[in-house]
């Protein structure tokens, strides 16, 4: 299977279509899927919609058969995919089988999970022989009290070691791969700690990622900034407070949204959102479950919601709050 120029083809007929503003898609495939392999979850984060209880669609892994589905569809276009979303993926049973059937169509695969990958020795070795690209692992904490203040009800003790058991795997197998990023989001509990998980990053030989807290998934979050916002001026942060605006995001999108030109999210239960943004799944553009990617991707109701976000985003109520714009800036500042 080559993909090189199809996919080359669709990269460049999307380019076009953005720089020229247009919002019908026909003929086009994302460049790019997000998908969710599961909505369960065995922590509790107090500012993540599953976590907090606010997700809305119900809990699901997604099924094999639909995965391979959607792979089949799209290899010809998608040559990446992110398998997270609002759950942990490697409570699916079938995570592997899914990594795998995404590498045999050369498509590359990127998790993140909260540590539950490394509660077995079997599993820490099948990320490195299952054909996983990128393994993001969020360390909130160097210790377990501070890890589950905000990751509550997760063990904390197989991660450290899961770290640099993989690190062991990968050079036994020779393997480059997965890269592996350990992330720790900055907030005021944690902040002291930055050093000593960018230590257990480097014994690791790990990536180290600081990145800034969401507050806008939950119903209560922009209430809690005083509870997770840093303090320390070095820590990123999304956002910014002022007695007259309140609570915003640092940078807004402006007319155009990369994300809704370039990608999708696909859930656990085959619907389908814009953009992970979506914390509450309130704008469904489609349904695996009687339509294609290609189907939704360039419908009358994605079409629409790209129109309009082209025409004025503050239409859109999910984007007027949205902090991805802020989240572009901070990476762009980190690399
Ligand atoms: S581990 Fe991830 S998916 Fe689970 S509750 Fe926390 S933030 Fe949400
Ligand atoms: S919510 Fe954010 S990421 Fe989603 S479409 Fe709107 S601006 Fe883009």
């Amino acid at each position: 299977m080559d993909y090189q120029q199809t996919r080359h083809l669709n990269n460049e007929r999307l380019r076009a279509l953005m720089s020229s503003g247009a919002t019908d898609f026909r003929g086009t495939y994302p460049m790019a899927l997000n998908l969710e392999p599961s909505s369960h979850c065995n922590a509790r984060c107090p500012l993540c919609p599953t976590g907090a209880d606010e997700l809305g669609r119900g809990q699901n892994h997604m099924k094999l058969e639909l995965f391979r589905g959607i792979v089949d569809e799209v290899a010809p276009y998608v040559s990446k995919m992110t398998l997270y979303n609002y759950g942990e993926p490697f409570l699916n049973p079938s995570i592997f089988d899914m990594i795998a059937h995404a590498d045999a169509h050369d498509i590359t695969t990127k998790i993140s999970t909260n540590g539950t990958a490394f509660y077995r020795d079997s599993w820490i070795e099948s990320l490195v022989t299952s054909g996983l690209d990128e393994l993001i692992v969020s360390l909130d904490g160097a210790d377990a009290e501070t890890f589950n203040q905000y990751r509550v009800g997760l063990p904390f003790d197989p991660i450290i070691p899961g770290l640099y058991l993989l690190r062991d795997f990968k050079k036994r197998y020779n393997s480059a791969t997965p890269n592996v990023h350990v992330q720790m989001l900055a907030m005021r509990h944690n902040q002291h700690q930055l050093e000593d998980i960018r230590a257990i990053a480097a014994r690791a030989e790990a990536h180290f990622i600081v990145k800034s807290i969401n507050l806008g998934m939950v119903s209560n979050g922009f209430d809690l900034f005083d509870e997770y916002m840093p303090t320390q001026p070095d820590m990123p942060r999304r956002y910014e407070q002022s007695a007259d605006r309140g609570i915003v995001p640092k940078v807004q999108v402006g007319h155009y949204c990369p994300i809704v030109w370039t990608s999708m999210m696909i859930n656990a239960d085959g619907t389908v959102n814009p953009c992970c943004y979506d914390y509450h799944s309130d704008w469904v553009i489609g349904n695996l479950a009687h339509e294609t990617v290609g189907d939704i991707w360039s419908g009358e109701t994605f079409t629409a919601l790209r129109q309009q976000i082209h025409d004025d985003i503050t239409q859109t109520p999910i984007c007027r709050t949205c902090s991805v714009a802020a989240l572009i800036a901070e990476q762009r500042e980190r690399v």
